[in-house]
């Protein structure tokens, strides 16, 4: 239950700048509000985009919207949130493609923007190396335009391309290249915007700055991502996709953090890691860590191992007329790190295919609930929460794959809106990928729910340095403490951008103040 006791976000004239007199929505009323708007693409008050609306990829939050637009314009959208702002308690959710975990994407009773219904626009600037994105258009198809047409791409991915450009920049957006490039929101030179008052605008480090650092990390709370610059970069040809396994969490960490604290240039593309079950569970164990089926994975060269190993998850672009070898570059990144003989798989595969090597599976898997957790955990702590979690909680697996990653602080700008841990240089994502199958295979959804808490309880207990990533709390309380000392520059953004706090009520962070 969420208890907001104050409105601290009403202008004292709001009413005054309303142009026309406000309307409540009572069920029935809600299509006439639409009539003589304008708007250029459509309203759905029914039927299957409303079901689809009101559900996410996590499964475990729904939240039925009163109706569902499909912009075709971003004036759309601006008419929108004006509508929305005349009419008391009417609240409005931008849905890329509805892959949160938490309802983050859902509007209760509100209004949802379908983004993907914008006719997407890839449009390249090769000489400026940049494109232009709608923020509907899906990362896959941002990767395909660049490389295929331009042979550029852009610099900085997440591992699963079906999510939305405004979606992943409305939270950061990483893989296993940020630690050379940061984010995602590290890689856009500019942004159109409509922001909660319902004003269209550009914004980048020069023109609306202020906005530009909100929007960017800023869950939606701020304003509509329409358009985004995306900066590109020479597109490689292929990839050596390299995964190492360790015993040893500390030999683990110690190898990669010595990759990405490397001088640029002298590691690899993309760094990765992810822990696994020392069984034969063919989701959680061995069989989840060879490059292909040909590949086989022989225990016996790490002898006395406990419940759980480390895989490093390496990849290294290259040009089919580069001149070195590709066996020498590789040797040469790879000295100094700990490597045990046996344990180690390569492949070679062309760059898109690497990019686009997460893909819907096509089972019930990818439709049932997935509670997820992702956190940003500091180095400082990260040893003690192997020991606590991944050896102990989760010495079983959760069901897919459990990432662990480290990612550098100086490659992310402070005006930004994503909130990290407070200490060290390096931090650590740690994502536990829950795909929930039926009993007696794994835990139930509420079991696995109530491990996350439990695992949290653990961070909490023990004075981590962690932050949620992907967040959601239920409360102004959890977000306060999530903020920290960044709640007052976040409220005080939403004052400026969303008054009335129209946007992203999924979030659960300010009620809506009219
Ligand atoms: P939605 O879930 O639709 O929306 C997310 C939030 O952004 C909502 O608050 C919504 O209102 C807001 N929003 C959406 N579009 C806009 C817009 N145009 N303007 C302003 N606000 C908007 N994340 C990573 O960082 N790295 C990963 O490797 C990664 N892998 C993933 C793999 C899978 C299979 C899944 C399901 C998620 C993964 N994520 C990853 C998380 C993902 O980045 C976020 O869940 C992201 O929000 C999903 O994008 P979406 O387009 O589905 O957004």
């Amino acid at each position: 239950m969420i208890a907001f006791i104050d409105r601290p976000f009403l202008h004292e004239d709001d009413d005054e700048s309303s142009p026309e007199p406000a309307t409540t929505v009572q069920d029935g009323n809600l299509p006439n509000l639409f009539k003589g708007l304008g708007l250029l693409g459509t309203v759905e008050f029914s039927g299957g985009a409303v079901a689809t609306a009101a559900k996410d990829f996590g499964g475990v939050q729904f939240s039925q919207p009163l109706a569902v637009i499909n912009p075709l314009t971003s004036h759309d959208i601006v008419k929108v949130i004006k509508l929305a702002s005349r009419t008391p308690q009417l609240t409005v959710a931008a849905r890329g493609n509805g892959h949160s975990v938490a309802g983050q994407a859902m509007a209760h009773r509100g209004l949802v923007v379908d983004m993907k219904t914008i006719e997407p626009k890839i449009d390249v600037d090769p000489d400026a190396a940049y494109a232009d994105v709608s923020g509907g258009a899906l990362w896959e198809d941002v990767l395909k335009r660049c490389v295929l047409g331009y042979g550029l791409a852009p610099r900085s991915w997440t591992d699963y391309l079906g999510l939305t450009v405004g979606g992943t920049l409305s939270n950061a957006g990483v893989s296993g290249q940020s630690f050379i490039y940061g984010p995602q929101t590290e890689n856009v030179a500019e942004l159109e915007v409509v922001t909660g008052a319902g004003d269209l605008l550009v914004c980048s480090n020069e023109q609306n700055s202020e906005l530009f650092y909100s929007v960017l990390g800023g869950l939606g709370q701020f304003g509509i991502i329409t358009r985004a610059r995306v900066l590109l970069q020479p597109a490689p040809d292929m990839v050596r996709w390299i995964r190492v396994v360790y015993r040893e969490f500390s030999e683990f960490t110690r190898d990669a953090e010595l990759l990405v604290t490397r001088r640029e240039g002298d590691s690899f593309d993309y760094v990765e890691g992810f822990v696994f079950v020392n069984s034969d569970d063919p989701v959680n164990g061995w069989p989840s860590v060879v490059l292909n089926p040909d590949q086989h994975f022989e225990l016996a060269r790490i002898p006395a191992a406990g419940p759980v190993l480390y895989c490093l998850e390496l990849a290294l672009h290259y040009k089919n007329e580069d001149p070195t070898p590709l066996v020498d570059m590789v040797r040469r990144l790879m000295e100094g790190l700990r490597l045990t003989e046996g344990v180690r798989w390569e492949v070679n595969v062309g760059y898109m295919d690497f990019l686009l090597r997460v893909a819907t599976s096509g089972s019930g898997e990818w439709d049932a609930p997935h509670p997820w957790l992702n956190l940003f955990v500091s180095k400082a702590d990260i040893a003690e929460f192997d020991r606590l979690v991944f050896n102990h909680i989760l010495n079983h697996g959760v069901g897919g794959p459990v990432l662990i990653y480290p990612l550098l602080r100086s490659k992310w700008d402070k005006r930004k809106s994503t909130v990290l841990p407070e200490g060290e240089e390096i931090f650590y994502l740690v994502a536990l990928l829950r795909f929930w199958s039926p009993s007696p295979k794994g835990l139930s959804v509420e079991e696995m729910v109530a491990q996350n808490q439990q695992i949290l309880h653990i961070c909490n207990t023990n004075k981590f340095d962690f932050k949620l990533y992907l967040p959601h709390y239920n409360c102004m309380e959890g977000w306060k403490r999530h903020f920290g000392n960044q709640w007052t520059r976040f409220q005080q953004r939403k004052a400026s951008f969303d008054p009335t706090a129209i946007l992203a009520p999924g979030h659960k962070i300010f009620p809506r103040n009219w």
